[in-house]
């Protein structure tokens, strides 16, 4: 490790530096609490509940908080919208609990929505804004949400089947036409400033306090027996990213031998563009959450665009970007990168999906002012579970880091066994920050929850600072950008069209999304469909992201081991690098 020898880094172990920063009395002391039957880990300090969150918007007065075009919404004029938006929520009957269901692109009405469901203690249940009306029908079905809110591209794809959804009450669209307009009850986004400055309803419905280890959020991830499983998340768990974030950065000082200095009064606002969707655990729970309660500035884009994006950077004076790492190859490799003043870029942040070693290296090339950051975290783990930064990444270009302080993690065995240090095997995880469980889905809670660790699917091996490689998956899923798409999903419904017999989808690799679907599909005897047809089958029904780029044609059954299951890596070995048939 060269940069050791000739800087004199590390100045402290990475255990000296969890032991020091932890300790009583620093910021990120941590304390062991119960958390639904196990002892664990919890900062001691610091926001706990979205109550606390919000306590903190509302001090944040006049800073820029959201910039989307030329709508600007301060943060003192957010707090009024989510005062009054709450209050209506309560008016109409929402209890704890109940689901609140968000579905629209990154508009400011999304964390409004957001933010006012969950500080009367009901649980936000943001939808995939890409998916099909299928999907959307079947998360609001499955959540059994009683109100829905709705941008109108998102409500003209389901108005048709909200009458058959019995537990829901309200629907709302912001900004359109076709249900109660939002705007009755908040006014647009440029009359926020006109609402009076209200406090949150009271909480006495809630019981005296809210609990941090309550339900606030419900987020779909895909599953491996094909439907979305709703993960839900407690107030504990998206509150922790804000400690996380500083806690962080303060262990690459310590790292140094050095001190996180504390940012001047007068330091110019930080400024994050969000080029992934809030809908994410990554838009909400490691992005948003923590820039509110630091005050930062949030600048929306109604679509990523690379160009935009850069000319965004620097027009807002941006100073952190990314989100996945095919938004930052997107940036580094613009051709016209050189043409606008990127010096106010002070982190690349990525995670939610393989970082490769080379991007990082790309990233300090380009922008030596900027330091990238790798994250790794699931739908389950409520984003941030471990993070590797400043010289510990340069050192480990290929890992995701170290467990934060409220994290555990081990590798185990196929028996059931735990793996030794070095050996890939099944990463598992443990700590306050997990989810709750799967909603309505006690199985599947059990399979991956059950005996209190979560079950990632992730192949991994740990190294003996405790760093983590991630290897591959154990799961059958494939991430384009940073989209999930689980095979079974897409190879099921494949099997429905009338002249396929087998259907198998696998990743074929690209550079800067990672990888994009590919299928294999064996037509029935006497059966015609051609890739253009099985494509827009799958489109009238899923999800564009999961519609496979190619469709390869095989003549003969496809590879299966003695249970049946689909040899993946035999297909790939054979189609994945090859022309479409
Ligand atoms: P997220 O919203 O954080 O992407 P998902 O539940 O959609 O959460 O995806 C989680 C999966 O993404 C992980 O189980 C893992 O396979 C992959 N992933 C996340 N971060 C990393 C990383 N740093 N390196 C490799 N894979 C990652």
């Amino acid at each position: 490790m060269s940069i050791s020898s000739a800087t004199g880094w590390p100045a402290i172990s990475v255990a000296d530096a969890y032991a020091r920063l932890t300790a009583a009395g620093s910021p990120f002391e941590t304390a062991l609490r119960p958390v639904r039957g196990q002892l664990l880990k919890t900062w001691a300090k610091g926001p706990q509940t979205m109550r606390d969150v919000l306590g903190r918007v509302r001090e944040h007065g006049d800073r820029t908080f959201i910039v989307l075009e030329d709508e600007r919404v301060s943060y003192g004029d957010f707090h009024k919208a989510v005062a009054q938006l709450a209050a209506a929520f309560v008016e109409m009957g929402v209890e704890p609990g109940d689901r609140v269901a968000v579905t629209m692109r990154n508009l400011p009405e999304w964390p409004v929505t957001v933010c006012a469901a969950i500080a009367i203690g009901a649980i936000a249940t943001p939808l995939n804004a890409w998916w099909s009306r299928e999907e959307l029908v079947y998360g609001l079905k499955d959540s059994g949400a009683k109100v829905a809110i709705f941008d109108p591209e998102r409500l003209e794809r389901v108005a048709g089947d909200l009458a058959g959804l019995p537990d829901l009450d309200h629907v709302m669209v912001a900004r359109g036409e076709g249900a109660a307009p939002l705007e009755t009850l908040i006014g647009p986004v440029a009359g926020w400033a006109s609402l009076p400055d209200a406090d949150l309803p009271p909480i006495d419905a809630l019981g005296a306090e809210m609990d941090p280890d309550s339900a606030a959020t419900l987020f779909y991830t895909s599953g491996t027996t094909g439907k979305p499983k709703g993960a839900v998340g407690s107030h504990r768990a998206f509150t922790s990213n804000i400690l996380t974030q500083q806690f962080v950065a303060a262990r690459a000082f310590l790292r140094r031998g050095e001190t996180m200095p504390a940012r001047p009064a007068n330091a110019p606002q930080r400024a994050t563009l969000l080029a992934v969707p809030l809908f994410h655990v990554t838009g909400f729970s490691a992005i948003l959450t923590p820039l509110m309660f630091n005050g930062d500035k949030l600048v929306l884009m109604r679509r990523f665009d690379a160009g935009q994006a850069l000319a965004l950077i620097e027009r807002e004076r941006i100073s952190t970007a990314g989100g996945v790492p095919a938004i930052a190859w997107q940036l580094v490799d613009h051709p016209d990168r050189e043409k606008y003043d990127l010096s106010s870029l002070e982190r690349v942040a990525y995670g939610g999906a393989p970082c490769p070693p080379e991007l990082s290296r790309r990233v300090r090339e380009v922008w030596p002012h900027a330091a990238p950051s790798a994250g790794w975290g699931m739908t389950e783990t409520c984003a941030v579970f471990a993070n590797n930064t400043a010289e510990d990444y340069l050192a480990k270009p290929d890992s995701c880091g170290p467990p934060t302080p409220l994290g555990e993690w081990k590798v185990m065995r196929p028996d059931g066994t735990e793996a030794p240090t070095g050996e890939v095997g099944e990463l598992w995880v443990r700590g306050c920050t997990v989810a709750i469980e799967y909603w309505n889905n006690p199985a599947a809670t059990e399979e991956t929850f059950g005996g209190g660790w979560l079950k990632t699917g992730d192949l991994a091996r740990l190294d003996e600072e405790g760093f983590a490689y991630i290897v591959d998956r154990a799961k059958d899923m494939l991430i384009r950008g940073g989209e999930n798409i689980y095979c079974i999903e897409v190879e099921n419904l494949l099997a429905e069209h009338p002249a396929v017999d087998e259907a198998a989808l696998i990743g074929l690799p690209h550079r800067t999304l990672g990888e994009e679907p590919g299928a294999i599909v064996r037509l029935r005897e006497g059966g015609a469909a051609d890739e253009a047809e099985l494509r827009a089958f799958v489109a009238s029904r899923l999800a564009g992201f999961k519609v496979p780029v190619r469709v390869f044609f095989a003549g003969e059954p496809l590879p299966r081991n003695a249970n049946g299951k689909l040899i993946k890596a035999e297909l790939r070995e054979r189609f994945a690098q090859s022309e479409p048939a």
